[in-house]
Formats: C-alpha cells, sequence, structure tokens
C-alpha cells in the first residue's frame, strides 16, 4: 500500500505560502491506517516500550494505537494550561515567535522506555523541545517515530542524538 496517496496537499494553510500535508484522508481509510500502525510497529515492537508521548493534537490519533499494540501507556503533551495536575513546560522557537508545550510530572517515571510520537516531523523544533521534557523525568528515548517527514526541512539535525523513523518520507 502507498501511504502518501493517502496524504492530501493544502496549498495556503495554515497562512499564505504554506503547503500543508493533510492526513484526514488516510485517517478516514481503516485500511492506511493499519498499514501505517503496521510499519510504526516494525522497528519498535521489540524495544519493550513503557510508555508513547504523543504530541497534541495529531500525534494521538495514532499514538494512543501504538501505545495499546506496544501495551505501553500513553501519556500526552499538551499546549499551556490544558493539563489539569502540575506540569513542566519547554519552549521552542517557530518561524515567528516561540510556542510552549506541557507535560505532567509524574507521567514518566526514571529509566522508563518512552516512544516520542507525532503525525509530522518538519524542522524538529516540536520534537525536540519533546524530547527535553522526557528526559527532565528521567524518560530514555528509545525512538521518535512520525507517519510523515517533511525531510527537505532537515528535521533531523535537531534530533541526531535520537532513533528516528518515519512510515512517509517527502
Ligand atoms: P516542526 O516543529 O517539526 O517544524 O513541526 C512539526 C509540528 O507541526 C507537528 O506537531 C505537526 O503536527 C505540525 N506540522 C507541521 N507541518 C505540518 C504539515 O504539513 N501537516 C501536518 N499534518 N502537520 C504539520
Amino acid at each position: 500500500m502507498v501511504l502518501n496517496e493517502y496524504v492530501r496537499d493544502i496549498q495556503d494553510f495554515p497562512k499564505p505560502g504554506i503547503g500543508f500535508k493533510d492526513i484526514t484522508p488516510l485517517l478516514a481509510d481503516p485500511k492506511a491506517v493499519k498499514a501505517s500502525i503496521a510499519q510504526l510497529m516494525s522497528t519498535i515492537k521489540d524495544k519493550n516500550i513503557d510508555k508513547v508521548v504523543g504530541i497534541e493534537s495529531r500525534g494521538y490519533f495514532l499514538g494512543t494505537i501504538l501505545a495499546y499494540e506496544l501495551n505501553a501507556g500513553f501519556v500526552p503533551v499538551r499546549k499551556p494550561g490544558k493539563l489539569p495536575y502540575s506540569t513542566i513546560a519547554a519552549s521552542y522557537d517557530l518561524e515567528y515567535g516561540q510556542d510552549t508545550l506541557e507535560i505532567h510530572t509524574d507521567a514518566i517515571k526514571e529509566g522508563e522506555c518512552v516512544l516520542i510520537h507525532d503525525d509530522v516531523l518538519a524542522t524538529g523544533g516540536t520534537a525536540s523541545a519533546v524530547c527535553e521534557l522526557v528526559e527532565k523525568l528521567g524518560g530514555e528515548i528509545v525512538q521518535c517515530n512520525f507517519l510523515m517527514e517533511l525531510s527537505f526541512l532537515n528535521g533531523r539535525d535537531k534530533l541526531s542524538q535520537y532513533n528516528i523513523y518515519a512510515a512517509i518520507n517527502y
């Protein structure tokens, strides 16, 4: 199955000049979801993952399925002010300005094996902020995996010390 046939290009979203990869056609097709999960599982299934950390919000769709398949817990990383318990935060640079993500302080225990998952790896700023949060809590990052990698944006450079896997490459 050619997964990128299920990804739709939307021009000028969310801003003029940006080409956005829309994964909703893939999510709407059960065969494409199953094939995506099979690919994402292929390099991680024997790695004894304790927690899957999903990044708000598109990282939750397949991240929760991966956690279920791996028999691991699921941990949401969220935008500021959304998590109810005590949190730590990490900020990262955007093209214009900054963004912040939060995680619950008890979400990961010292030494737990962690898979970080998001839908898209673009410049890598988001995932590297999440790696910082997980390591502050004492988690061991076994892999960062993505449904899709926009390799022309060189996101791997910001994540060079981690194992990276993407099911679809552009
Ligand atoms: P980065 O921090 O790597 O530049 O951007 C990755 C984050 O932005 C991810 O959380 C991802 O959901 C979102 N993102 C950036 N570009 C796209 C895109 O073209 N399509 C989708 N679905 N998400 C994107």
